[in-house]
């Protein structure tokens, strides 16, 4: 039977102290100092004030130094043709459909969109989902099971929906890119939600980093033109509020 699966997104590993390395990387570039002096001095003083001074500037090379790695289950092919786009910084491991066999079903996502029709409407795409699962098993049997020869043939009847789980790495520069494009609300809404849970995850660890990072308008003018949602003032109120969320969640874990 083919099952609905919900996004599950996992920090597994992030340079430590990110801050800091990046902050050594831009002083190592303007000072005589030697690497360890400069590596304690940073160490003593907070560089908040530094990094936004670097970003605003431009010299965003020195985020390359940091990076983020996430585990990402149950979401789509559709979501996968959009995130592997991103070629810069970014390292992608995808699940396999050659070497890992469905005959005991797939997972799928059911678009938000499909549900808000009701439950007659859901019921009705996981019966698409079983059939095309059918398809999917029949194809492996006429192939001959000769295990991923045959998946990899009959997976082409497998639905944008098919849930597939990866590892991805980026890093700092390029999921500060990463997420103006597609936290932006006229990115697609899957590819979007999890930019938001990745961005949520970021600002936990690292709340200078990350704290302007999201759609261009929340850092100046929207540059979708005729296109823009109109919503500029709304998520900027949205971000106080999760910066807000997050400091007091911070408060209370101490
Ligand atoms: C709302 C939305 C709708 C979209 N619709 C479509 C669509 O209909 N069809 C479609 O095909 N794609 C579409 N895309 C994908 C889009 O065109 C990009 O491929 C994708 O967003 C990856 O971004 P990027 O090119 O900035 O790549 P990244 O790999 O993230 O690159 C980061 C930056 O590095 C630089 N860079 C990377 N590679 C090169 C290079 N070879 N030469 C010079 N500079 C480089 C660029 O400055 C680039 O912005 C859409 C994206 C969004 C957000």
């Amino acid at each position: 039977m083919a099952e609905r699966k919900q996004m599950n997104v996992i920090l597994i590993r992030h340079t430590g102290f990110p801050e800091e390395t990046v902050s050594l990387g831009a002083k190592l570039c303007y000072s005589k100092a030697n690497i360890e002096d400069l590596k304690a001095k940073i160490s003593e003083k907070d560089q908040s004030a530094f990094i936004q001074r670097l970003m605003n500037m431009g010299h965003e090379s020195v985020l390359e130094h940091a990076t983020f790695t996430f585990g990402i289950e149950g979401v789509s092919r559709a979501l996968l043709a959009q995130i592997t786009r991103h070629r810069v910084g970014v390292a992608f491991s995808v699940q396999s459909q050659r070497y890992v066999s469905y005959e005991n079903g797939f997972g799928y996502i059911i678009p938000p969109s499909i549900e808000a029709l009701g439950e007659q409407a859901v019921e009705e795409y996981h019966a698409q989902m079983n059939q095309i699962e059918e398809w999917y098993r029949s194809w492996q049997e006429r192939l001959g099971k000769q295990g991923e020869k045959s998946n990899e043939d009959a997976r082409f009847v497998l639905p944008n929906a098919c849930e597939t789980r990866m590892l991805v790495t980026m890093n700092v520069r390029e999921l500060r890119h990463f997420f103006s494009l597609r936290m932006c609300s006229r990115a697609q809404w899957e590819i979007r939600a999890l930019a938001e849970r990745m961005h949520e995850l970021c600002l936990q660890v690292s709340p200078e980093l990350f704290r302007d990072a999201g759609p261009a308008c929340l850092r100046g003018k929207c540059p979708e033109g005729e296109k823009s949602c109109g919503m500029q003032m709304i998520k900027r109120e949205e971000r106080e509020k999760l910066l807000a969320r997050l400091n007091e969640e911070n408060q209370n874990a101490e």
